[in-house]
């Protein structure tokens, strides 16, 4: 009624009235392409449209401008989503198969699936009289199948059948409805009443058609004679996953955020969203993507498709066709049919560590076919999540801190707390199965080489075990527990309170009432020192030797700091001051030559900057004008929010700039003065430790006082086989970081990226060495620092791999002002 009331020419306010949200329609304005989010589906059933017109108001009202267009085959969607046409195709397997073929490695991103799509099952069915009691025993037999197209009924089951060696005599494919790819599953039913008529003796169909013929869910089909005629062979096609929401690499990122964020907020217990997600078929959630569902559905469609021909007729299949193998059985989760890989390997890898590290690890390299085993001396995976010092958590907002292709559900923006990335941790090995390849309570003790691979010695419940693998990957992160760095100063005996480290630290109990001092000054120091006065301390004090600059989380309290870290034009910014990490392109090199007083400049405004949002202009305490905000990131990277600040500014926490000296009976002797203490909180870090490897590798590998310079901060040039994830590299998002350089290990050992000469990636490995040298402060850790340089490593590694690097373009704005987050890597770790 109250439209009547609005000026129909005003669609601005005609829409102010609508439920809220956005709309994607305005009254005789044409949409703009860059304003919405638009998604293909095919339109197989009049259903279809009712559920995407259900679903475009929630998405909308959730915050994600989206609308839809329907088509009538699936090659026309891919197509056009190829094209740029539409932003984001809803695609069946085959389609999404299809897209990724045609956009190449890399080229397509999915971005979540409906839980009744994983593992999704096909049935080899016979007629009880044709005595056909196992699978081997189709051979001679005729075969009936759904239409052509169909992964579930025609292409899977048969390229398990070929692969096992079973020559039917005949292949009766009832193609009807091409191009939906088997989705009305008409040809389904059309094979099981040819069976039900005698005209095949095996059918192929899937578990869900199978089910509705059982329960008289298909008018044409009479249960009780098909229960009478029909049993089911024991043995099944492998498992493999059905539709997936797909995007081009190239698609602006805030696209598919804006998506997935309105997508995985949806709850099927909320009576609003109910009623549409079961009417997409949900059980319970959308899932985040994954990759290892589809490689049977590639490989299958990969084999058929030289003789793919649309008939509107049943045709015959003639089986053997050349080019496919008959020995392999498929299995997921094994060595082979897993992620799309076009390199098949039974070749096995020890990986030393079960951090996010070495869960990438194992997935990517068993997407590439390698029996990946992983030891993990605790007895939980999740490394430095597992546990750590009171309320530890993640420095950078969620989105920062993701796994590329698998979302936490945390809210955006959101910094997660210790345990929340903990159980994100476990929820990403659990979804991709990856506790499967985790051996825990497993220390590995060394790791020795041997000829073309490695010996690995363990010790579980203690007893040792040896075990030999080709490949080995240390992955025990760069913080290592075992190693905790304790300044050891003189007559610690004298001390009568408790000395202990920053991750020791884990009870508040332990500093109630007590005068607490905390030495260190970064970002656990600083966090142990609020944590202590939380935990209701009589007296906290911290001692550092120098300042440090933090960096807000918000640049002058507005800009969130990823978007100077980590967007293009931040990292310009940082090259421009610093010069250009080693392999970043050329004009970079040329940028600092010419822009570094510039830069200079521009980096002490922002020093000015921070200091004032620290309130620290002065005094000894403040690091103004004594070091230069860039490099010393590199000494001691921290993002703080400003706890730490309004108790030092309130008299609360007591700040000292000195060196620990000695310990004296009440406490600590700093520049000479005892700082009473009943107990000191060390946040000084770690000591690398490499002494799971051998004598002889250790110095191959070339350890020196700053760290151990690797060629892409994994492959040791003169060490064969070997490789280090995560444990030499620091990034800003060493979570993506892993990932990628999981993928790229993947890649290279499976020949599918070529490495230079060992005396070229020393080369290389020497240019770093020298460029790191040449400004950044020197610490222990200094080899592995890539920091604010991260975009241009992560450039280097996708270049490398041959893999499109600006992830965000066509869109020029976004590549050049947006941050670079996980995300945008989403669809490499496993592919
Ligand atoms: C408080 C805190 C905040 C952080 N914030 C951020 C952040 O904001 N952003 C960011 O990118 N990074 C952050 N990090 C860095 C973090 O360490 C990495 O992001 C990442 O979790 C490291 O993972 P990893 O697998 O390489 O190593 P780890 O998590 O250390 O895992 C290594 C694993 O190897 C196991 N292991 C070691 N030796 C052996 C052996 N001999 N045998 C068997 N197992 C062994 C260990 O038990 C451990 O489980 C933070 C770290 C901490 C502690």
């Amino acid at each position: 009624m109250f439209v009547r009331h609005v000026p129909w020419h005003v669609p601005g306010r005609y829409l102010a009235l609508r439920r809220g949200g956005f709309s994607t329609w305005h009254f005789g304005r044409l949409p703009r392409k860059e304003d919405h989010v638009l998604m293909g589906a095919v339109s197989y059933d009049p259903a279809i449209s009712s559920i995407w017109e259900k679903m475009k108001d929630y998405l909308n009202s959730a915050g994600c401008p989206f609308d839809f267009v329907l088509f009538t085959n699936y090659e026309r969607q891919v197509a056009a989503l190829l094209a740029g046409e539409i932003d984001l195709a809803w695609n069946g397997p085959v389609a999404h198969v299809l897209a990724q073929q045609h956009a190449g490695p890399g080229g397509v991103i999915s971005l979540g699936m409906r839980d009744v799509d994983c593992d999704f099952i096909s049935l080899c069915v016979a007629r009880k009289d044709a005595n056909v009691a196992s699978v081997g025993e189709v051979t001679g037999k005729i075969v009936a199948t759904g239409a052509s197209d169909s992964p579930q009924a025609h292409l899977v089951p048969l390229f398990w059948l070929d692969e096992l060696g079973v020559k039917p005599a005949e292949v009766r494919a009832f193609d009807m409805d091409l191009g939906k790819h088997g989705d009305t599953a008409v040809g389904e039913v059309s094979a099981l009443e040819a069976l039900l008529e005698g005209q095949a003796q095996v059918g192929l169909l899937s578990k869900m058609m199978w089910m509705r013929g059982l329960q008289g869910q298909l008018p044409s089909i009479d249960a009780k004679q098909l229960e009478e005629t029909l049993e089911v062979i024991p043995e099944s096609p492998p498992l493999f996953d059905h539709c997936q929401f797909d995007v081009l690499a190239s698609n602006p990122a805030w696209k598919r955020e804006s998506f997935c964020d309105a997508l995985f907020k949806m709850d099927i217990r909320n009576p609003k969203h109910e009623e549409v997600m079961r009417l997409e078929g949900i059980q319970d959630s959308w899932m985040p993507p994954r990759q290892e569902g589809y490689a049977v559905v590639q490989k299958a469609f990969a084999s058929f498709q030289p003789k793919r021909h649309y008939s509107t007729v049943a045709r015959t299949h003639r089986p053997g066709r050349p080019g496919m193998s008959t020995a392999t059985a498929m299995s997921r989760g094994g060595g082979l049919g897993l992620g799309g890989s076009r390199h098949v390997s039974s070749s096995r890898v020890g990986v030393v560590g079960g951090g996010v590290a070495g869960l990438q690890v194992i997935r990517s390299l068993r997407a590439k076919g390698f029996e990946v085993k992983a030891f993990e001396q605790d007895a939980k995976i999740g490394g430095v999540w597992r546990e750590n010092y009171v309320n530890f958590g993640v420095q950078v907002p969620k989105q920062l801190y993701e796994f590329p292709d698998f979302p936490s559900k945390l809210p955006w923006g959101q910094y997660p707390t210790g345990q929340e990335t903990q159980h994100y941790v476990e929820d990403y090995a659990e979804h991709f199965k990856l506790l499967d390849s985790v051996e825990t309570n497993t220390k590995v003790l060394s790791v020795k080489p041997q000829e073309d691979g490695w010996v690995f010695t363990t010790s579980k419940d203690g007893t040792a075990k040896e075990e030999s693998f080709d490949y080995c990957v240390i992955a025990t992160g760069l913080y290592s527990k075992t190693k905790q760095f304790l300044p050891k100063l003189p007559s610690q005996e004298l001390f009568q309170g408790q000395a202990l480290h920053s991750t020791d630290f884990q009870d508040p109990a332990m500093a109630e009432g007590k005068r607490v001092v905390v030495v260190g000054n970064g970002k656990s120091a600083v966090d142990c020192a609020v944590e202590a006065f939380n935990a209701k301390a009589s007296h906290v004090t911290m001692v550092s030797r120098r300042p440090h600059w933090p960096t807000p989380r918000k640049i002058a309290n507005v800009i969130p700091f990823q978007y100077i870290f980590l967007s293009r034009l931040g990292q310009a910014l940082v090259t421009g001051h610093r010069g250009a990490l080693p392999g970043a392109p050329k004009h970079m090199s040329y940028w600092h030559q010419l822009g570094w007083p510039l830069m200079a400049g521009a980096f002490t405004v922002v020093e000015m900057l921070f200091a004032l949002q620290f309130r620290n202009m002065s005094g000894s305490t403040s690091p103004l004008f004594k070091c230069d905000v860039v490099s010393d990131f590199y000494g001691a990277a921290q993002v703080l929010d400003y706890s730490f600040r309004d108790l030092v500014s309130a008299g609360k926490v007591d700040w000292k700039i000195g060196n620990p000296e000695a310990y004296s009976k009440h406490g600590l002797l700093v520049n000479g003065q005892e700082l009473p203490a009943d107990l000191i909180v060390y946040g000084t870090g770690f000591e690398k430790d490499y002494s799971v490897l051998s004598e002889d590798v250790r110095s191959k590998l070339g350890i020196e006082a700053d760290g151990l310079y690797l060629y892409r901060h994994t492959l040791p040039p003169r060490v064969p086989r070997l490789a280090f994830v995560g444990s030499e590299v620091a990034t800003i998002s060493n979570i993506s970081s892993y990932g990628l350089q999981s993928a790229w290990l993947g890649k290279v050992w499976s020949n599918q990226v070529e490495l230079p000469s060992t005396e070229k990636m020393e080369k290389e490995i020497q240019e770093m060495k020298c460029w790191k040298r040449s400004w950044m402060p020197n610490t222990a850790a200094r080899a592995s620092l890539v920091l604010l340089h991260q975009t241009h490593f992560h450039d280097i590694l996708l270049k490398d791999m041959g893999i499109q690097h600006l992830r965000k373009m066509p869109n020029v704005l976004a590549e050049v002002f947006m941050p670079y987050q996980p995300q945008d890597y989403n669809g490499i770790v496993a592919e």
